[in-house]
């Protein structure tokens, strides 16, 4: 059996939930259910990151412990994907005991191997990234490049992690692993960061406490990104189950913003690498999620949360918009109104109505029960072909792709019975035939598009009278032109996606 482990990054507590970070979780949260779909081991992992300086202060200045302020925060963000329908299988935070003994096994076995040292330290350091710069990636020499505001100057006595010894073996892991990070622009900007030369980068910290301490020195912990990064491997038993970890770590998938970039494909496997261990086989980033132009940020107060608009088009539209209108890879430009047009379009119109004409035409010349597709149809043919480029899509990591292959089908069944009219028809043979092909459309469609509409799916298989749930089908034989068995009853209800009205 094959497996697929997939992670999303782990969002940084001091965050609110916006639509940014829903973007990366539902793309995951699709091609989980996707691998489901095809019988496939799935384990999908979500989580927060919760040390560190911001969190620290952020705490001081709510009258809270760190502890106390993490606790609060992280369950927004668990809250956040309850709402969303997302099927973690596991939720990682980076305070617990599991996460604090896989980082100190892993960084105890770099430092082993002889890849960290003990050095002074003094750099420039924005306190919202938790990052070190140097002049050169500053804007004006002073400025943070992501928020824009002055950087400090921070002194103190760290260990080092050795990454300029990885400069070639990562050039080698790279060229060895031609498939590890998309898109391929994405893989030419790792290699970039790369063949500049690395530097050695410091990994602890004294000035702070709130963090993971460093097994080998009471007087440091752990700098909030290396311990971070860990959590993909703490999750699959890092440390404490090597055979779990060994099971599932080829199989990792990690989904990532392109912001992320120099950490996940250039600091992890090299970190990876120290400890003896493979780094990561896929690697697959994504762009911004722009707002009006703009990534979000909570200076610019151009965030938008998930809750608003989930109340005007539900989490099946809402998910449905970014699986389908943000590409994987590049960056999008979120507007509300190609929101709406999106939902009226492929769910209101090309899925909603074929569901209700479908359930009328049998209700009123089939005496409401569904009857059989014809072996014949011109459909079979598409429907084969949509599923092919759907499979090829989810698994090259393109949802948008992967639906409108799915939707094309339904556009090509609305456009068959436009030709049929088997409404004008009198009850007999030929509106039995059409009327099953539609049915075994609605049938394959609803398994098909049920990693990104888990709510409406189940209801279209149950009103098409079939048992069971579309997310409990196997793949590809579910995807196979004449499953639906005549006789079951089909009912209508109420409108499935009522169109929305476009706000005046
Ligand atoms: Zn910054």
């Amino acid at each position: 059996m094959s497996r697929f482990y997939v992670t999303t990054p782990i969002y940084y507590v001091n965050d609110v939930p916006h639509i940014g970070h829903a973007y990366t979780t539902v793309t995951a949260d699709a091609l989980a259910r996707w691998h489901r779909l095809l019988g496939d081991d799935t384990w999908f992992l979500t989580g927060t990151d919760e040390h560190g300086l911001k969190v620290q202060r952020a705490a001081e200045a709510a009258g809270r412990s760190p502890q106390e302020h993490a606790d609060v925060t992280s369950a927004r963000f668990r809250e956040t994907w309850d709402l969303l329908d997302i099927s973690y299988d596991d939720y990682i935070r980076t305070t617990e005991p599991r996460h604090h003994a896989a980082v100190q096994a892993f960084l105890q076995k770099v430092y082993d191997n002889g890849h960290i040292y003990k050095g002074a330290y003094e750099g420039l350091y924005c306190v919202s990234c938790e990052a070190y710069y140097t002049e050169a990636d500053l804007i004006d020499g002073v400025n943070c490049p992501i928020h824009h505001r002055p950087v400090e100057t921070l002194s103190e006595d760290n260990w080092f992690f050795r990454l300029s010894a990885f400069t070639q073996p990562l050039l080698d892991w790279y060229e060895a692993n031609p498939g590890a990070v998309s898109a391929n622009g994405k893989r030419n900007e790792a290699l970039g960061i790369i063949k500049q030369g690395l530097e050695d980068i410091s990994i602890s910290r004294t000035s702070i406490d709130w963090g993971i301490p460093v097994p080998w020195d009471d007087d440091h912990v752990f700098y909030v990104w290396y311990d971070a990064l860990i959590n993909y491997a703490t999750a699959v038993g890092y440390g404490d189950d090597p055979e779990r970890f060994e099971a599932w770590w080829p199989a990792v998938h990690h989904l990532i913003g392109k912001d992320i970039l120099r950490f996940h494909c250039v600091y992890w496997p090299a970190m990876l690498l120290a400890a003896g261990e493979e780094p990561p086989p896929h690697i697959d980033v994504h762009g911004f999620l722009l707002v009006g132009g703009e990534k979000m940020s909570k200076t610019t107060l151009n965030q938008i949360f998930p809750a608003d608009l989930v109340a005007d088009f539900g989490v099946d539209g809402f998910r449905y918009h970014f699986l389908r209108d943000v590409p994987f890879g590049t960056d999008g430009d979120f507007s509300y109104e190609a929101m709406v047009s999106r939902y009226n379009s492929d769910l209101a119109n090309n899925l909603g109505n074929l569901v209700s004409r479908v359930a009328t035409v049998v209700g009123k010349k089939c005496d409401g029960r569904g009857t059989a597709p014809s072996p014949d149809s011109p459909l079979a043919a598409i429907a084969a072909e949509s599923y092919a480029d759907a499979a090829r899509a989810w698994d090259d990591v393109a949802p948008s792709i992967a639906l409108d292959a799915t939707w094309r089908l339904l556009r090509e069944a609305n456009a068959y019975l436009e030709a049929n009219e088997p409404w004008k028809l009198d009850p007999g043979p030929e509106v039995d035939t059409v009327m099953g092909d539609a049915l075994e459309v609605l049938r394959i469609v609803a398994i098909l598009a049920s990693p990104a509409l888990p709510n409406l799916t189940p209801v279209i298989w149950a009103r098409i009278g079939l048992d069971g749930s579309p997310a409990d089908q196997r793949l590809p034989e579910a995807a196979a032109w004449g499953g639906y068995p005549a006789g079951r009853p089909v009912t209508k209800g109420d409108p499935l996606v009522p169109r929305i009205g476009t706000k005046g």
